[in-house]
């Protein structure tokens, strides 16, 4: 246990009263919210990891800050299994980042899974459809990190650029923040 000051921090508290007032909320690692940030300060909000282990077994997780202003008591995309994290080892894991209000309205996660399943689309054409089709008919921005069962994964999102990265065992091992 910490107590509140612990949890403080000038940056995010000045980028809420900003906006507190208003009806407005948003992503907090927005570009543009970032502006005349100290470098070392530029941590996140959102976290999230999809593996593939050597038995075939596949985990993701996502941890987040939410969005800048949502409302109390407000839930979010991330812990709801199948929205904003899935796994399933008969087809993918996946982990996303954005508005979580149309990512709850698109089941993002599950519905790649599903897009595998039974259309039998590939990881990157499922996360494909998902993303730069189904959230961008919705307006929903951001995108997500997944893997297979086959060990192929996909970066995908529909925003100016996302914070990602991935490793192999065949030895890829690379970060990126806008377009390849
Ligand atoms: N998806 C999160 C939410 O809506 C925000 C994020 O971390 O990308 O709460």
């Amino acid at each position: 246990m910490a107590s509140d000051e612990y949890f403080f921090t000038k940056y995010r508290y000045d980028q809420w009263i900003d906006i507190r007032d208003s009806d407005f909320y948003q992503l907090d690692h927005k570009e543009d919210n970032l502006k005349g940030m100290p470098q070392e300060e530029k941590k996140f909000g959102t976290v999230g990891a999809a593996a593939l282990d050597v038995h075939g077994h596949i985990a993701a997780g996502t941890s987040t800050g939410g969005m800048t202003n949502k409302r109390y008591g407000r839930i979010g995309d991330s812990p709801l299994l199948g929205v904003g994290t899935y796994a399933n080892d008969a087809t993918c894991g996946i982990s996303c980042t954005g508005h979580g209000e149309y990512f709850m309205r698109a089941v993002v996660a599950y519905d790649v899974s599903c897009l595998m399943e039974y259309k039998g689309l590939s990881l990157q054409e499922a996360c494909r459809v998902v993303v730069k089709e189904k959230l961008v008919k919705l307006g929903g921005e951001g995108g997500l990190i997944a893997v297979d069962r086959k060990g192929n994964f996909d970066l995908c999102y529909n925003s100016e650029g996302m914070y990602r990265g991935v490793r192999t065992s065949e030895g890829i091992n690379k970060v990126a923040i806008y377009k390849d």
